[in-house]
């Protein structure tokens, strides 16, 4: 209580603060006026149409390929038209395998099978089963029939298996179970194969998202015993989309690789469980007492096996055709046709999805509707603005890999930037993105109120940081910027065929943090879910339509597109320094392990009457040549500095506005390395990938540090100069935009 009343006394403060305010990109006449059509448009936002559109695309599951999907879709498009929208469904031709078979089953010691269901609760009005609704499974699973002794190995990361070396485990040949949590869901099968597993199961920990967090469905949100995550297995930091058309549209007339043939399909058959099913498979190991660390929230002793449980998985699975519904409607330039704001989120859901994707949706839709309303006072917007609604998101960013696969050429001479957003709940601003973005993103929030205190989402956001700050010096580091710092984007939701395939500067924002839940990919995201725990009023569903409206307004009507290329130096240079650090911790480290291996120290440590092998030693870290990335940061900052102070000064009337600003907007596209990424040629950006080992989670300049974390020196350096050399071209063109400015 006293929290709340202590933001409320700076709510004044800070909104006095913001009297004057000023928009990067916009002459001080046309700042004016945008603020105003700003506000206007603020007025036509209705919560209501939030929550009777949620309703109705929820009632029924949505998933890719199915009916409902389909026509929800038309739905969506029919509603953009009824705003004068030009709105179309682009439907691609995409692989999809849905189950036939799921038998998951302990045959000793004892015996159980999986019950794979999640029940009907009378408390949720669309839990009961209907012929349509995805029974619980890993999407990509291959087929398969195993059998093998369980070992349980914590999240399934490398790292895990590391300590399961130490223990002399070995799990080839052997059924793995692993817990949510720790990595994304895909890493577990990969790593799982990748050390001869045959099998893999996920379950859901309740420290995870059930009973540890709080109360559990339908008493409050989280995870039930019964509840259980869908999701995508698809080896996604290799390729999203379409596993049979990497690189192009699936267009019915597409040339498909063979289902063999596909690079990002995993080999080992993998299904998700809830902790009720998973419960008789764990108590029924023995062998160690898993560490700490392992261990989750269930009433008994983790052990780690191998055995004696012995598990018997058949999968089997329709691999299917089935068509993609992306929805696309335009509203053409009234000055600049050829230029496109591009605004997505996805529609698919796993099951209902109410969180996940509609809360999203239902925020798009109205920011577009308010905008045709805007648009009938007179309003115009200068460049294009095209608003997307994605299917098969969940399954692996299907819907926007195709389109953006599809519509390359076209996307990376014409798209300004493509701003996401996906599910969305009470809470706190989140953003990640181009830095290039970050200033317009702190803009656009510093103009928009959290509904729940009166002070602007920044300032809310940034009371959380600091307030959860692990050290006084990062509190006052927090409160020392002026602004948010925005994270960087990894994988996860459909930016990422525009950020890393085709370097168009992208952007995913939300709001959430105190919308907590276990309903994700389960049965239980539903309205009733939604309406009692997310974001009850939908006025945070408002509050991101006002934040994504504004960026996609400012956008679309700046004179000069407010690119900031002194964050982005200012957040290459952090990552250079990190690659830089993580060399010199790494040849530390080794120096260190490889000296308590000679000296037995590890062994000597051991408990003596337990199994235990020591590591071997590691080969030594050399010295790396970073110059060329250093000075290609150097030269950016030079670029950078001159460029913003050419841009402060309001550009004369004969300024060649067009060309500077397409050398703007396709300046990220310079960050692309032709050839990809070390074994993944689709990730094409320099400075962001999903991590190999990661999945969602981001690596930075990610060519260089994932050689390093696997010791690949010869990679590393090559990646360095790959690095410098997308740098320098990328600082090229910020010098070719500044002189365009100087000639007055
Ligand atoms: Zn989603």
């Amino acid at each position: 209580m006293k929290y709340y009343l202590t933001l409320l006394v700076c709510a004044f403060s800070l909104n006095t603060f913001a009297q004057t305010k000023t928009i990067t990109g916009f002459t001080k006449e046309n700042a004016e006026t945008e603020i105003k059509a700003e506000e206007k448009f603020d007025s036509y936002l209705k919560a209501s149409n939030l929550d009777e559109w949620m309703k109705k695309l929820t009632a029924k599951p949505h998933h890719l390929g199915s009916a409902t999907g389909k026509q929800y879709a038309e739905f969506i498009r029919d509603q953009f038209k009824s705003w004068g929208y030009d709105a179309q469904i682009e439907t691609y031709k995409v692989l999809f395998p849905t189950p036939k078979v799921r038998l998951l089953e302990l045959t000793g010691p004892t015996k159980y099978t999986a019950t794979l269901e999640e029940p009907a609760l009378k408390e949720d009005a669309t839990s009961g089963k209907t012929a349509e609704q995805l029974p619980v499974y890993n999407a990509w699973s291959p087929d398969g029939d195993v059998t093998g002794e369980l070992v349980f190995v914590n999240y399934g990361v490398p790292a895990d298996y590391e300590y399961l070396e130490r223990l002399g485990i070995d799990v080839k040949g052997k059924i793995v179970i692993a817990k949510y949590g720790g990595s994304w869901r895909g890493i577990k099968p990969k790593v799982a194969q990748e050390h001869g597993a045959v099998g893999c199961i996920i379950y859901s920990d309740p420290m995870q998202d059930g009973y540890f967090q709080g109360d559990v469905y339908p008493k409050g949100p989280f995870r039930n015993q019964n509840g259980a995550q869908r999701g995508s297995v698809l080896d996604m930091p290799i390729y999203p989309g379409d596993p049979l058309t990497p690189d192009v549209g699936a267009t019915a007339d597409a040339k498909r690789l063979e289902q063999s043939a596909a690079g990002n399909l995993i080999k080992i058959p993998v299904i998700p469980i809830s902790y009720k099913d998973a419960e008789p498979f764990l108590r029924a190991l023995s062998g160690p007492v898993a560490p700490e660390r392992w261990r989750g929230a269930l009433p008994f002793t983790y052990h780690i096996g191998p055995g004696p449980a012995k598990v018997h998985l058949k999968l089997s699975f329709d691999w299917k055709m089935v068509d993609c519904h992306n929805v696309i409607a335009k509203i053409a330039g009234s000055e600049l046709p050829d230029e496109w704001i591009v605004r997505g989120n996805h529609h698919d859901g796993w099951v209902n999805g109410a969180a996940d994707p509609i809360s999203g949706m239902v925020s798009v839709m109205e920011e577009a509707r308010a905008l045709s309303e805007l648009m009938k006072t007179g309003w115009k917007p200068k460049r294009t603005i095209v608003y997307c609604g994605w299917d098969g998101e969940e399954p692996g960013l299907i819907g926007s890999t195709e389109w953006a696969e599809h519509h390359a050429q076209e996307l990376q001479q014409k798209a300004v930037a493509y701003i996401n957003t996906d599910g969305n709940g009470r809470g706190f601003f989140g953003a990640g993105g181009s830095h290039t973005l970050e200033k317009l993103i702190n803009e656009a929030g510093r103009d928009v109120i959290d509904p729940q205190t009166g002070v602007n989402v920044i300032e809310r956001r940034k009371s959380a940081d600091a307030s959860n700050a692990a050290t006084t010096k990062a509190k006052k580091d927090i409160l020392a910027k002026p602004g948010l710092t925005i994270s960087a984007l990894g994988s996860g939701s459909d930016y990422t065929p525009f950020i890393q395939h085709l370097g168009v500067p992208s952007m995913n924002i939300g709001f959430g943090g105190e919308d907590d839940g276990g309903e994700y990919h389960s049965v239980y995201d539903s309205y009733d879910l939604y309406k009692r725990f997310k974001d009850p009023k939908f006025e945070y569903g408002v509050v991101l339509a006002k934040t994504a409206g504004r960026i996609t307004m400012r956008l679309a009507n700046a004179d000069v597109l407010p690119f900031d290329f002194k964050a982005f130096h200012r957040t290459v240079n952090g990552y250079m320094n990190e690659v830089m650090t993580l060399l010199e911790t790494t040849r530390e480290t080794t120096e260190v392990e490889n000296q308590m291996i000679t000296e037995k120290r590890y062994l000597l440590s051991a408990d003596p009457t337990q199994k235990y092998i020591p590591p071997v030693k590691k080969d030594e870290v050399p010295f790396l040549n970073f110059s060329s990335l250093q000075n290609a940061v150097a030269a950016l900052e030079k670029a950078a500095n001159q460029y913003s102070e050419l841009a402060a000064a309001n550009p004369k009337p004969n300024t060649n506005l067009a060309n500077l600003n397409k050398l703007l907007y396709q300046a990220e596209q310079k960050l692309l390395i032709a050839d990809g990424l070390p074994g993944r040629p689709w990730f094409r950006h320099s400075i962001y990938a999903p991590g190999l080992y990661t999945g969602y989670g981001v690596k930075t300049l990610p060519g260089i540090r994932e050689a390093i974390e696997q010791r690949d020196w010869k990679q590393a350096q090559d990646q360095i100069e790959n690095a410098g050399k997308a740098i320098s071209a990328y600082t090229e063109q910020i010098n070719s935009a500044s002189k365009i400015l100087m000639l007055r």
